[in-house]
């Protein structure tokens, strides 16, 4: 599969045929010396935001280049990763015709893009262990399986996938192998990005959502090889990354000291709540996390969940998920959050 990849053979037909909306800021980008700028219909008088933001957000990229160690030319950034999600389901994804692969218990976007783009969303259950199930992935996909999409660390079980299996899938999948990393910064793991060079069918996902504390600019990064950041790029929304998010996102990347204080303090609190957890007498089962968030199994999910809602206490009730019967899902919060976390789940006992 990896020696006689071609990227076309995956395109959606109509796709294809396009070219990038070229739109005025694209035609002429500024060299730094002084022009005066009449191209736009823009608002002349400048209060920070009248200009229409960079379409290719060079500076941001450029950061994110040398920081993760790949080319500007590999990286696509959107409104969120929910939107590079989105791209690439209407880049690969004939409606009505091609299909993808879930592994649920998963992050639900997946599923949600398939139905809003007509696509048939296959889904292959992830092993008692949370792992992919590759022999059974392999048994589902056929010629018309564009993309299979691995959480890794999976949201909600925080585990990573095993590094042979990814690799075994990345060799076998006939399709792009869609690693979602949103958690990959809380993971002892190594990114998936170091693979690009050698698997030219995977996509890394990241997000400015989780780690970074950026959950509300909305700023979602994809990384893969300069052929798929071509295809993406000529469907992209022209200025899909506003220039609030573009400024905010530069400023927070560049203070990486800032970042890893606050992971690490977030590791910190992951530590004292899964021992807490662990000590309740209606807590079964703490799953080993690889993110921010912790899953863990009790005697009844939706009593305690209740239970801590009326103690103003919200988490996540995931026990309609497949393999996560009466568990709950808790993100990590600030130390004061989470003692009052722990004190409420002792009331309730
Ligand atoms: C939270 C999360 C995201 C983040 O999506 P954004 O649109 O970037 O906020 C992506 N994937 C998974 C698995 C998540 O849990």
């Amino acid at each position: 599969m990896v020696e006689n990849f071609n990227i076309d053979k995956l395109v959606r037909d109509n796709v294809k045929g396009l070219s990038p909306y070229s739109s005025a800021r694209d035609e002429y980008v500024s060299d730094g010396s002084k022009m005066i700028f009449l191209d736009a219909n823009e608002n002349p008088f400048d209060n920070g935001v009248n200009r229409y933001p960079d379409p290719q957000q060079r500076s941001l990229k450029a950061v994110l280049a040398t920081q993760k160690k790949v080319a500007p030319a590999q990286i696509l950034l959107g409104n969120g990763s929910d939107e590079v999600l989105d791209l690439l389901f209407r880049a690969f994804c004939e409606p009505k015709t091609d299909n993808i692969i879930s592994l649920p218990p998963t992050y639900g976007m997946y599923k949600v893009l398939s139905g809003i783009n007509n696509i048939e969303n296959r889904e292959v259950l992830l092993t008692e262990s949370f792992e992919p199930n590759v022999a059974e992935i392999l048994r589902k996909s056929d010629q018309n399986s564009k993309l299979l999409f691995l959480c890794s660390p999976n949201n909600p079980t925080g585990n990573s996938f095993s590094k042979a299996v990814v690799k075994e899938l990345l060799q076998s999948f006939k399709g792009l192998v869609v690693v979602d990393e949103a958690y990959i910064d809380f993971s002892p793991e190594d990114s998936w990005i170091h693979g690009l060079e050698e698997y030219p069918n995977l996509v890394v996902t990241q997000t400015l959502s989780k780690a970074y504390g950026m959950a509300g600019i909305r700023l979602g990064i994809c990384y893969a090889s300069t052929e798929i950041i071509a295809v993406l790029n000529k469907i992209k929304p022209p200025y899909n990354v506003n220039e609030l998010s573009q400024h905010r996102a530069y400023e927070r990347l560049m203070d990486q000291e800032a970042i890893n204080q606050e992971i690490t303090a977030i590791l910190e609190q992951r530590d004292c709540l899964s021992k807490a957890l662990l000590e309740l007498p209606y807590v079964d089962r703490v799953f080993p996390s690889h993110a921010n968030f912790i899953l863990a199994k009790v005697d009844d999910a939706n009593n305690r969940y209740e239970k801590l809602l009326a103690k103003g206490v919200v988490i996540r009730n995931r026990t309609t998920q497949p393999l996560c019967e009466n568990t709950l899902r808790f993100t990590v919060g600030t130390p004061v959050e989470n003692e009052q976390l722990i004190r409420a789940l002792k009331e309730i006992q």
